[in-house]
Parts: structure tokens; C-alpha cells; sequence
């Protein structure tokens, strides 16, 4: 169960694939991380080792043993970590990796990220049944901390470097992992929403799949772009460029919406990213359809049932349970109209990112 929620919650983000697919440094990367193959293919194209090592109790006793982040709070200090070193908030446990800088607001950062997800999907990151702990504790801190948030009754949030080599962020219900810059000040806040957003809801449901929890993570994503108003490129991907062309064909969905659930939900969907694709839009209906309510609704109905994320037909059920039978058709028809809009606002949206160009006379 614990190994199927490791497969399973991989969580990677369009925006950080697609860079990563720019190929280009290639970095040092240690040799536990190296055996390491992270869930980057989410369900999909790669099978994800999840064979990793056990944790070895070291001789470190106490929590307060470890080194710990000295972050200021203030936006314009920042913060570089000379050993591997933690920050514990209320809800939360920041692992800051060996060489990582981070801004000195970073713990600000993350409590706002997680309570305005909270805000939003009337859900608590506190809930904590059965954790799926793991080892990332010997991927990337050298099997340090080992006493720390033990029941990971707080989110684990781990900051480390970018080793630009394929791997992406990922997500399960114990911890979220971060680049450093993702949380930098310029930087791509929308990647942390992104991952707390699956941690949100693992923490609050059975395995949904991998349609279902992209939708949800890139419908938060969207949202809060909006809400505080920063270019959030990863987001391209889902409209039409600029001939009215889409990446992702439709055809399927619109002809069986259900069918084409469980393909994408059940098939690797490599460097498109359908199940991405898929889960938004979806998402984006069944918000549009029922409200906001419905997400926590479909997390509740979860929770009445057995099952593990093979079981499409049952993630099905309960889809259909929290909203209505004929949810699928109800799909069909809001697609090609509802997705239309959401075309034309993200267009609109990024607009006002687009550089203005200086007039001659300014020059
Ligand atoms: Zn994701």
C-alpha cells in the first residue's frame, strides 16, 4: 500500500518538464540520488523504482540536535544552508538541503501557500491517517532527521538543488519536494502550489489517479495565478496557440468522456502530458458544474470505499457517487464551450505579462 502511494501521488508539473527538456546542465548528483528514479513519469511511460533503502538510525538522539534554518522572515534576506538543516512551523517541517540558498521569508511562503489551499478546497493539511512515510530522508539528507516529524503529523516540505538531469518535483501525502527556485522571490511560487496541492489532498482521500490529481493540482495552480496575478507559464500548454490550435486532442473525450478517462488514466502518457491535459479541463468542469465543494466532496466519497489507484472503475464510482451518474455526459457537452473560455481568460490573463515595447521617442 505504502509503495503504491509512493507510484501513485507522483506529482511533476508541465512547466518544469518542459524546461527540463531543455537539457541543460548536467549537474553532480550523489550516488543514493543517482539509484533514485523519482516519479517524473507520474503513472506513466517509466516504471518508477521504489526499492529504496531503509532508513539507518544514526547517532543523532534528539531533534534538537539537527541544525536548524536561521530564515529572518524578510523577503530580501536570504538563506544558504552550509550543512543540511530543518525549520519546523506549526504545520509544517522545512528541510533545507547542504548548498541550498533560499529567501529568508521562505517559512512565510509556505504556511500562506498552505492555508490559502486550505481556504480554497475547504480541506485541512492536519488530517494525517496511516502516512506513507519514505525515505527521502536518505535521498536527499544523507539519512538525517530521522527523528524528526516522525509520524508526519506536520507536511514535510524538502528544498533542495536542481539537478537539471530529468528529474522534476514531485508530491505524496507526507512531503512535497521543491527546487530552491521555487521559492525564490522572482521566482515560480506556482510550483509549490502545485505540489501542496496533491499533499492537500492525499492527506484527505484515497488514490484518485493521475487524471484526477493533476486536474486538481494545475486547477489550483490556475487559481491562484489569477488571484495574486503572476505569469505562470507552465499554463500555455493547456490553451490554444495562436492559430486556435490545442496540444491535446479532444476528439476522444467528446465523443466518450468516460472511455477516455480510464485510457488516460490507466495509459503513460510521456512528454504530452494527456493526463495533465485531461484532469484540467475535468477539473475545470466539475468546479464550473457543482462548485468548488465538489473537490472536497469527491475526497470525502473516497473514503467510503477500499481501493487502490489501479482501480479505475472504482475511482469512477466515486466520481460519479459525489456528483451525479451522468457526470461523464455532462462533460461531453460542457467541453467544447467551457474549455473555449478558459482559452480566451488565460490568453487575456498572460497578456498583460507580454513586454511592452518601448516607443522611440522613450529610447
Ligand atoms: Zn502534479
Amino acid at each position: 500500500m505504502k509503495s503504491n502511494k509512493l507510484l501513485a501521488v507522483a506529482a511533476c508539473c508541465a512547466m518544469v518538464l518542459i524546461s527540463v527538456s531543455c537539457g541543460k546542465e548536467k549537474s553532480k548528483v550523489s550516488e543514493e540520488q543517482k539509484t533514485f528514479e523519482p516519479p517524473k513519469a507520474s503513472y506513466g511511460e517509466k516504471e518508477i523504482t521504489t526499492t529504496l533503502a531503509p532508513i539507518e538510525r544514526t547517532s543523532k538522539e534528539s531533534v534538537s540536535d539537527w541544525p536548524v534554518a536561521d530564515l529572518s522572515g524578510d523577503p530580501d534576506d536570504s538563506f544558504t544552508a552550509e550543512e543540511h538543516c530543518y525549520y519546523e512551523g506549526d504545520r509544517y517541517v522545512i528541510f533545507i538541503q547542504k548548498g541550498v540558498t533560499v529567501p529568508g521569508d521562505t517559512a512565510k511562503k509556505i504556511e500562506y501557500v498552505m492555508s490559502s489551499l486550505e481556504e480554497l478546497f475547504g480541506m485541512s493539511f492536519d488530517y494525517m491517517d496511516d502516512p506513507s512515510d519514505n525515505n527521502w530522508r536518505y535521498l536527499y539528507f544523507d539519512k538525517e532527521f530521522e527523528d524528526v516529524n516522525p509520524d508526519c503529523s506536520k507536511v514535510n516540505v524538502l528544498i533542495t538543488k536542481n539537478p537539471h538531469d530529468g528529474r522534476v518535483n514531485w508530491a505524496m501525502d507526507t512531503c512535497a519536494m521543491l527546487y530552491e527556485e521555487d521559492l525564490q522571490k522572482d521566482g515560480s511560487i506556482y510550483v509549490a502550489y502545485h505540489e501542496l496541492a496533491h499533499v492537500l489532498q492525499l492527506r484527505n482521500a484515497h488514490e484518485l489517479g493521475q487524471v484526477f490529481h493533476e486536474g486538481v493540482a494545475e486547477y489550483a495552480e490556475w487559481y491562484f495565478a489569477q488571484k495574486e496575478n503572476y505569469r505562470d507559464d507552465s499554463l500555455d500548454v493547456f490553451s490554444r496557440d495562436e492559430d486556435g490550435m490545442l496540444s491535446y486532442d479532444e476528439s476522444e473525450m467528446l465523443k466518450d468522456a468516460e472511455a477516455a478517462f480510464v485510457f488516460e488514466n490507466e495509459t503513460s502518457s510521456g512528454i504530452f502530458q494527456r493526463h495533465y491535459q485531461y484532469g484540467f479541463r475535468f477539473v475545470s468542469f466539475l468546479v464550473d458544474t457543482y462548485g468548488i465543494e465538489v473537490i472536497k466532496d469527491i475526497c470525502d466519497m473516497s473514503l467510503q470505499f477500499t481501493f487502490d489507484y489501479t482501480r479505475t472503475d472504482m475511482i469512477i464510482r466515486v466520481l460519479k457517487e459525489a456528483t451525479s451518474e451522468d457526470v461523464f455526459e455532462r462533460f461531453e457537452k460542457w467541453l467544447p464551450e467551457g474549455w473555449d473560455q478558459y482559452t480566451e481568460e488565460c490568453r487575456e490573463y498572460m497578456r498583460q505579462f507580454e513586454e511592452v515595447p518601448v516607443s522611440p521617442t522613450e529610447r
